[in-house]
């Protein structure tokens, strides 16, 4: 019997254009500026520093970091605000929400940086009991079985009573289910196929009323 429905963010309920168009022109272009390198230069230069980085680095995450690390200046709010009018819910969100949370609790569990959530889910807010970041919450990179396992006790809820969905392969498919919950892989480019895949929400709405 499920209780609780976790949503990721990016890819999932927000198109991920927002987020990279802070990282990939914000930041470099700001860069440029700062420097005089033109945008190329400077967009390459940024992408090696993020690489040396990497993904499995809390630092990866962390606007701030980056700003300082630049030596940039502008406030992250103002970063941010710079690139709101590209933040894009998928269109099928607002209803199908409207529709799960008459029935579960919902709450997102996503790796962006509390900032980025804040910014991306301002219409969304009043869907969710709760809104997890991995990165500024737990402090973790990835969504291991684990962070799922901490989201769990957090609802008071056991594993087989959440259901996750996501667009991430690993985090949010595999890595929910080592941890005992259920998921949804939620596949918008339609690459792959199987009973626990559903191109879009709507989909996985039907899936779970039972509609198909
Ligand atoms: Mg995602």
């Amino acid at each position: 019997m499920i209780r609780v429905i976790s949503l990721d963010m990016d890819g999932t309920l927000v198109n991920t254009r927002f987020v990279d168009k802070v990282w990939m022109e914000g930041i470099p272009m700001l860069y440029a500026e700062k420097t005089g390198l033109d945008f190329l230069a400077a967009r390459s230069y940024v992408v090696g520093e993020y690489m040396n980085i990497g993904s499995d680095h809390l630092e990866w995450y962390d606007l701030l970091y980056w700003i300082d690390g630049f030596g940039l200046k502008v406030g992250k709010e103002e970063l941010l605000q710079m690139y709101e009018d590209e933040i894009e819910i998928f269109p099928e969100v607002p209803e199908v929400l409207d529709y799960l949370s008459e029935s579960y609790d919902l709450v997102v569990t996503s790796n962006a940086a509390r900032e980025f959530i804040d910014f991306e889910l301002d219409g969304l807010s009043e869907y969710f009991r709760e809104i997890f970041s991995v990165t500024s919450d737990f402090r973790e990179v990835k969504k291991s079985p684990l962070i799922y396992g901490k989201v769990c006790a957090h609802m008071g809820v056991k594993p087989f009573e959440v259901l996750h969905i996501g667009d991430h392969y690993n985090y949010d498919y595999e890595s929910p289910l080592e941890a005992g919950l259920d998921a949804l892989f939620l596949d918008r480019k339609g690459e792959r196929s199987g009973p626990e895949v559903v191109g879009d929400l709507r989909e996985a709405l039907a899936l779970i009323e039972g509609c198909v």
